[in-house]
């Protein structure tokens, strides 16, 4: 595949073009804090292993990873305990939408993968119950991976998600009523907001997943963050359950690895390539970036990215 020497101006035709579509959307209000966001900002930037960054719009502009911030998590937990992970969670959509309590008492506890909430919350356990002090571990991992020293947790939004994650909670006490939980539901729920309220940019995002693009090796350094089988892993699990109740769709159109958090970002992984970070705050139905979705997927389209 050969991408374009300067992909900026794309990028920023692409945003120029689809950045109205912001209108159909709705910015995230169940986390008070995140609603007080402006919703007309957007950006987007393009990492590739070769270590250019090409950027368009608000790429420097932080915003919340949420549920992105699931993918770091599960990288430590399947590096910390193996394959035991996948006795405690599985690997397959759950055709639900992200917060969905019944499928989790159906299967008893078991979530259907370590993206929607309920699994993420169990890597969230894993992470509690194997580092002294999990949420110091997570930003620390990220950083190394954005070589950024100053990414950090919103303090508000982590509180705002403390004060209103009864459904959160909900998903963790059914767990820990199956056995499937460690660690005390409070603090395991704690790391999970704290991990969801990290504030990040575009550019930052983009590069921090380069590795998931190179076999699980940071390019630049060396640094095997990942083995190869855990990178196709992780790409696998997103391909099929990154996007919400969209992931079907999603790599039908686009064909990439992707996820996407209520804060407004979609992050997507072009193996062999880099990595693609749109953010723009207001969400369709599904809980996908209006904005971010049609960039990425004209982008995608444009440069014929599909991995199928
Ligand atoms: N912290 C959010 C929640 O648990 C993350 C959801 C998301 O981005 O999908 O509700």
């Amino acid at each position: 595949m050969k991408i374009p020497d300067n992909l900026s101006p794309l990028l920023q035709q692409l945003l120029t073009e689809y950045q109205p579509l912001a209108r159909e959307g709705k910015v995230a209000s169940y986390i008070p804090a995140l609603a007080q966001v402006d919703p007309d900002q957007a950006g987007v930037a393009f990492a590739t292993l070769d270590g250019s960054v090409f950027k368009a719009g608000a790429a420097e502009q932080l915003f919340s990873l949420q549920s992105v911030s699931k993918i770091f998590g599960l990288v430590m937990a399947m590096n910390r305990l193996g394959d035991e992970l996948w006795q405690r969670v599985n690997m397959e959509p759950s055709g639900q939408p992200f917060n969905s309590i019944v499928q989790l008492e159906w299967e008893h506890g078991i979530p259907r993968n370590p993206v929607i909430n309920a699994g993420a919350i169990l890597v969230a356990d894993v992470l509690v119950s194997h580092y002294s002090a999990s949420k110091t571990a997570f930003l620390t991992f990220l950083r190394s991976l954005c070589r950024c020293e100053t990414i950090y947790a919103d303090n508000k939004v982590y509180l705002s998600e403390l004060e209103h994650g009864n459904r959160n909670a909900a998903l963790a006490y059914l767990m820990k009523s199956f056995g499937n939980i460690e660690s005390e539901v409070p603090q395991v729920l704690e790391h999970y907001f704290h991990q969801c309220a990290t504030a990040i940019n575009c550019e930052q995002l983009a590069t921090s997943l380069l590795f998931l693009a190179n076999r699980g090796v940071q390019p630049g350094s060396g640094i095997q963050v990942c083995s190869r089988r855990d990178a196709h892993r992780v790409n696998a699990i997103l391909s099929t359950s990154g996007m919400y109740d969209q992931s079907g769709e999603f790599a039908f159109k686009v064909g990439l690895p992707a996820k996407s958090g209520v804060g407004g970002c979609i992050v997507a992984i072009v193996p062999q390539v880099g990595v693609i970070a749109a953010w723009s705050p207001p969400l369709n139905r599904f809980g996908n970036s209006v904005v971010a979705m049609q960039l990425i997927s004209k982008l995608a389209e444009e440069l014929g990215l599909s991995i199928f």
